[in-house]
């Protein structure tokens, strides 16, 4: 029966981070004791204000349809909220609502590009990058960002990937999996590139609110606001207010941009759930409810570093944003015959231990495996303790 799929449906690969999360899951109703460090989604609840205003939106009955990009007023709340966080003028005709970031990303990618059209991708990447450009016929050409380098980019790559004619480059800083955010400095230049090129930049910022570093978060439209006439920033509520069930992302992108956006979502998911948007509006009014969530996360960075770094075999980069940890077992696997690579390390961990985490395979870096810390303390010492014991039989 596969016959019936298009080429590009056979090469879609399943979403690696939710495969894991969806087995770990059932592994864990079969009553087994999965401690679960796949998926990297906040632990914690949406701020009580904010589910107030889901129960209020039902209350005061926002069942119907709503314009495709969103209400006015919810458009009007992201231009207000992102005119002051990107330091760029943005107008309400430059957003939309979309569920969640992912879509923002495919509705970015889908609107620039043509089958057969190059895109830029950064190595490490977050999975999804990968696989929408395979729903789109879109050619994925890979910069790397290597360990030795902190996980930016190899800039002459990059150039040599920009001569090269792509249309699109994905950027993500913080970046999910390796944490790294890129400074003013490391922004600047990499903006330039584009600058310089005939490439859109795709600015997934999902991470804007988890970053640890004095400087905060660096948009690219922070450094070079000029590229605003051709960068579409991606972020959402998913992350920084706790809400990835919620399906809330946003898109900041030039007029032209959006409003392509807006023709391709009329005629796919039309506009994302009206009591949501209501939602959306008072969330994005509470940015002080960020600060707790982001507390937590900071004491938990300080905790889990410092586990992660007494882990024979292993090294790891600090992490500058999001909640990932990104520990290199290169050395552990070469030094184990029973272990081939990552993925099989990461198989066995959930077998045999049962610890669900991400192998690098899944973001093009084999030889690492991610570990969320979006999880509780008692959550992430049992997994330490776990794979201490763990490596130490290999
Ligand atoms: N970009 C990155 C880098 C992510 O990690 C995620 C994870 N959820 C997304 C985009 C998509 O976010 P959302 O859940 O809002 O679709
Ligand atoms: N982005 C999260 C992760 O990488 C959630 C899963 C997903 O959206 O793929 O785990």
């Amino acid at each position: 029966m596969t016959d019936f799929l298009s080429r590009r449906a056979q090469a879609i690969q399943p979403s690696a981070t939710f495969a894991l999360s969806t087995k770990a899951k059932e592994l864990k109703a079969r009553g087994e004791p999965i401690l679960d460090l796949s998926l990297g989604e906040p632990d914690l609840p949406t701020p009580a204000p904010v589910v107030e205003a889901a129960h209020r939106a039902l209350d005061e009955g926002h069942f119907g349809y709503t314009p495709t990009a969103g209400v006015m007023p919810l458009r009007e709340a992201i231009a207000r909220v992102y005119t002051e966080r990107l330091g760029v003028e943005v107008d309400p005709s430059m957003t939309m609502a979309t569920q969640g970031g992912k879509q923002a990303l495919y509705q970015a990618l889908a609107t620039v590009t043509d089958a057969g059209d190059k895109v830029a991708i950064l190595q490490p990447y977050w999975v999804s990058y990968l696989e929408q450009a395979h729903a789109l016929d879109l050619e994925p050409v890979i910069v790397p960002c290597p360990a030795e380098n902190r996980f930016r980019p190899d800039l002459d790559a990059l150039k040599a990937a920009l001569d090269d004619g792509v249309k699109a480059v994905i950027l993500n800083s913080p970046s999910n999996p390796t944490g790294a955010a890129y400074d003013r400095e490391e922004m600047a230049r990499l903006a330039d590139l584009i600058l310089q090129s005939g490439a859109v930049l795709i600015s997934d910022e999902i991470y804007e609110d988890i970053v640890y570093g004095p400087e905060g978060h660096v948009s690219p439209l922070h450094v070079r606001p000029e590229l605003r006439e051709r960068c579409c920033v991606v972020t959402g509520l998913s992350k920084g207010f706790a809400m990835t069930g919620w399906r809330i992302g946003f898109s900041i992108a030039p007029t032209w941009w959006t409003q392509a956006m807006i023709r391709l979502q009329g005629h796919t998911t039309s506009h994302i759930a009206a009591t949501c948007q209501q939602t959306a509006i008072t969330a994005l009014g509470r940015r002080d409810l960020v600060e707790g969530l982001v507390e937590v996360f900071r004491r938990r960075r300080k905790r889990v570093v410092p586990q992660a770094r007494t882990l024979p075999g292993t090294s790891l980069f600090d992490p500058e944003g999001a909640f990932y940890l990104f520990l290199d077992v290169k050395e552990l696997i070469a030094g184990s015959s029973a272990m081939d690579d990552s993925k099989a390390l990461a198989e066995w961990l959930l077998e045999r231990h049962h610890l669900a985490v991400v192998p690098g395979e899944a973001f093009g870096a084999s030889g690492h495996l991610r570990l969320s810390f979006a999880a509780s303390d008692a959550v992430l010492d049992e997994a330490f303790q776990r794979l201490d014991e763990a490596f130490a039989q290999l």
